[in-house]
């Protein structure tokens, strides 16, 4: 089984689910960019800013694929969005539930790739200068600094119940 295909059913395991639809369909659900003639904009669906054909409804526990060769570790950051948060895309804070984001690539064998999507996934410096404000590109940091700060994530993702003790990542969805 690819790591794709046990994300898909972890989401169908959680009353979710990832939806493969075609490039066309995809603009319409997701053209808050450039909504012009003929293009629909639709409420609740929001789109990976830095990834291309890759978005997510929210209220509907849905993630999206619009192209073939997506990176599992993209789809692990946009499950994050619908199940490791109560609140939309546009609300989240990210960076809670970043460690849940390792636990979930962990299970589904997809650490590397997942750390490749990270590379420009802004990651607070709390484990390494304990401060609150500072914010460093992961692909920056060495593997050591990488380390610490997952850690640091891990903990506070079990603080807020996102994972089991032994790294099981949960859905926190109430409806
Ligand atoms: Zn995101």
């Amino acid at each position: 089984m690819t790591s794709l295909e046990k994300l898909s059913e972890i989401c169908r395991s959680w009353g979710g689910r990832i939806l493969h639809i075609n490039k066309g369909l995809f603009k319409n659900f997701f053209s808050w960019r450039d909504a012009g003639p003929g293009r629909v904009l639709l409420d609740d669906y929001s789109d990976a800013p830095f990834t291309s054909y890759v978005g997510v409804n929210h209220k509907r526990k849905t993630i999206y694929i619009a192209k073939p060769d997506v990176n599992p570790g993209e789809i692990v950051h946009e499950m994050g969005h619908v199940f490791a948060t109560n609140k939309a895309p546009e609300q989240t804070e990210e960076w809670v539930w970043f460690g849940w984001e390792f636990a979930l690539a962990r299970k589904t064998g997809c650490i590397k790739q997942w750390m490749r999507s990270c590379n420009l996934y802004q990651v607070g410096t709390e484990a390494l200068n304990g401060s609150t404000k500072d914010i460093i590109d992961f692909g920056g940091l060495n593997v050591k600094d990488r380390r610490k700060v997952l850690l640091e994530r891990l903990d506070l993702a079990l603080h807020h119940k996102l994972i089991t003790s032994d790294l099981e990542p949960l859905s926190v969805r109430i409806s």
